[in-house]
């Protein structure tokens, strides 16, 4: 047995197989080779393994996430088969009597760059289909086949770190745990283990990466953070206890179901949960929280390989606020950018992401974008009660021209003719300490603050969320980052407006009776956490 010690990012235990995450690696060198026919035929095999491949894709796509979603799949079939683009790489292995992967690549980089340069911003989203449709026949090409396993065991995924956008495409019905090489406790990866409801463990280190092989029997225990493979007989005995005593203290919290969230002296709070997509809210209605405090929207451009459409957006939220019905739904404009990056945006590279183009700033510099964004919301508002919040704002002016966008945007719905609801709130989130400082000039424009105390952390302490090596001086409970919350929450209640948490403190059950103290108004958790908060503030008795 070895024992890999990491970080928990979310406590519970997992027993099973390990699955190598593997990255297809579509760096591509040029071979010369001398059987220009023999290398034709590999071609053909692999477009054939990709088209069965997109297919089986779009299946899927067309029963998760309906049809004009998926058909994007369908266009990537026709794409492979499209004779400009096949003569292209034939031409080329047959000129040049080169490999084919090479051949697939230089054909690519022609064809999107012709599509980028076209005036039509239809043709010029094309860059990133024929993109993505040669990385696949590259990918088949070198791997001679798929890289996904067919069988239906649930898999522990260990990795070396693994992006937002990788995490998302995984088959969650596959993944018992994730173990990372690398990442923090608070980066995206994390936060998506912890909506998904699974045990994960990160930064286990290079070593994780030497010594973990595919199949290899495993434990993940997400509370120490410990990984044990090939554990032997008494530690998979310990592990097997400690999963069914932990399966039965979340039996006893589901005693909380129905139950008020108010403290022994008659507090009372809202805990609403945080989703990062419209397949969460089976989870956010099994958790009984009231509402949805943080819908991290840009999930939905994660999830996708071009801008999604207002009907596209329009549908999702649509469905939440049905969902929910009548509940509090609050939806965050698209927060792209530093970790969450989509291809189709095409942001430069920045030496300092973080504080660079993204959130709010990419919205306000490309208004097509955010107009298309809030054209859906309003249009969904209709269906439930919508609350729209922006993210990373650090000045009045940002929010001002928000505001500015939201008018307008409700000035051309209303002459359509399209209905939309006219008690829509509108929220910033307190992200930066500079929107905490000038919150008393901040909270006159808005309905509510909602802290996001990942990135407040962040940006208060200097501490880069994504950098797994300055852990030890990232101090959740830092007293600056806490007064710079009352501080908002002061300067809210002094406007009429009200302030939520829905950064990952707000389930620090340790800080509970903290926020309650000064006077948070919501919580916003995991789905799997509410109840957990719903036990500690039943809990609390603020009258000591
Ligand atoms: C936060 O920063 O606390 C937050 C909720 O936003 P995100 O984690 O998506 O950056
Ligand atoms: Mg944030």
């Amino acid at each position: 047995m070895t024992v890999i010690n990491g970080k928990g990012v979310y406590g519970a235990v997992a027993m099973g197989r390990i699955s190598v995450f593997k990255r297809s690696d579509t760096s591509v060198k040029r071979i010369h080779i001398e059987d220009k026919e023999a290398e034709k035929a590999r071609l053909e095999a692999a477009k054939e393994v990709s088209v069965e491949q997109l297919r089986v894709i779009y299946d899927k796509a067309l029963k998760e996430v309906g049809e004009a979603n998926a058909q994007i799949f369908e266009i990537h079939m026709m794409m492979i088969d499209d004779d400009d683009y096949n003569e292209s790489i034939n031409s080329i292995i047959d000129t040049q009597s080169v490999n084919a992967e090479y051949a697939v690549a230089v054909t690519a980089d022609n064809f999107a760059e012709m599509f980028s340069s076209m005036d039509d911003a239809y043709m010029q989203a094309r860059a990133a289909d024929v993109k993505d449709i040669s990385n696949r026949i590259i990918s088949n090409l070198s791997s001679g086949g798929e890289n996904v396993s067919d069988s239906d065991e649930k898999v522990i995924i260990c990795a070396d770190d693994l992006a937002p956008s990788e995490t998302v495409l995984l088959d969650k019905n596959k993944v018992l745990a994730f173990v990372t090489a690398f990442g923090s406790s608070n980066s995206h990866t994390a936060i998506l283990a912890r909506n998904m409801n699974i045990p994960a463990v990160i930064g286990a280190g290079e070593e994780l990466l030497k010594a973990v092989k595919d199949g290899m029997e495993a434990a993940v225990d997400g509370y120490t953070g410990e990984v044990f493979l090939e554990p032997d007989k008494e530690t998979a005995a310990a592990l097997a206890k400690k999963q069914a005593d932990d399966l039965e203290k979340k039996r006893l919290l589901q005693e909380l179901k129905g139950k008020e969230n108010v403290t022994i002296d008659g507090k009372k709070i809202n805990i609403y949960a945080n989703i990062g997509s419209v397949d969460n809210i089976g989870a956010v209605l099994a958790s009984d929280a009231g509402g949805i405090g943080l819908f991290r929207s840009e999930f939905l451009y994660l999830e996708s390989s071009n801008y999604p459409t207002e009907e596209q957006q329009f549908s999702a939220y649509k469905k939440v606020l049905e969902s929910m019905a009548g509940k509090k739904v609050i939806i965050r404009t698209l927060d792209i950018g530093a970790d969450k990056q989509a291809d189709y945006f095409e942001l430069a590279k920045e030496e300092n992401p973080a504080l660079g183009l993204r959130a709010i700033r990419i919205c306000l510099t490309r208004p097509e974008i955010f107009r298309t964004q809030l054209r859906a919301l309003y249009r969904a508002s209709a269906f439930g009660e919508l609350g729209i919040m922006f993210p990373m704002i650090t000045s009045e002016k940002e929010v001002e021209k928000c505001l500015e966008m939201c008018d307008n945007v409700k000035r051309e719905l209303t002459s359509e003719g399209t209905p939309f609801s006219d008690s829509v709130e509108i929220g910033i989130m307190i992200e930066t300490p500079a929107a905490a400082v000038i919150s008393d000039r901040l909270a006159p424009l808005v309905d509510f603050f909602s802290v996001g105390t990942n990135d407040l952390t962040q940006y208060t302490l200097a501490c880069d969320r994504q950098n797994a090596a300055i852990e030890q001086f990232v101090d959740t409970h830092h007293e600056a980052v806490l007064r710079l919350i009352q501080m908002a929450a002061d300067n809210a209640h002094k406007n009429g407006a009200w302030i939520g948490i829905c950064g990952e403190l707000a389930a620090d059950t340790a800080l509970t009776e903290t926020f309650l103290r000064m006077g948070i108004d919501e919580l916003s958790v995991s789905p799997t956490f509410v109840l957990r908060v719903r036990d500690a503030v039943r809990k609390t008795d603020l009258s000591k």
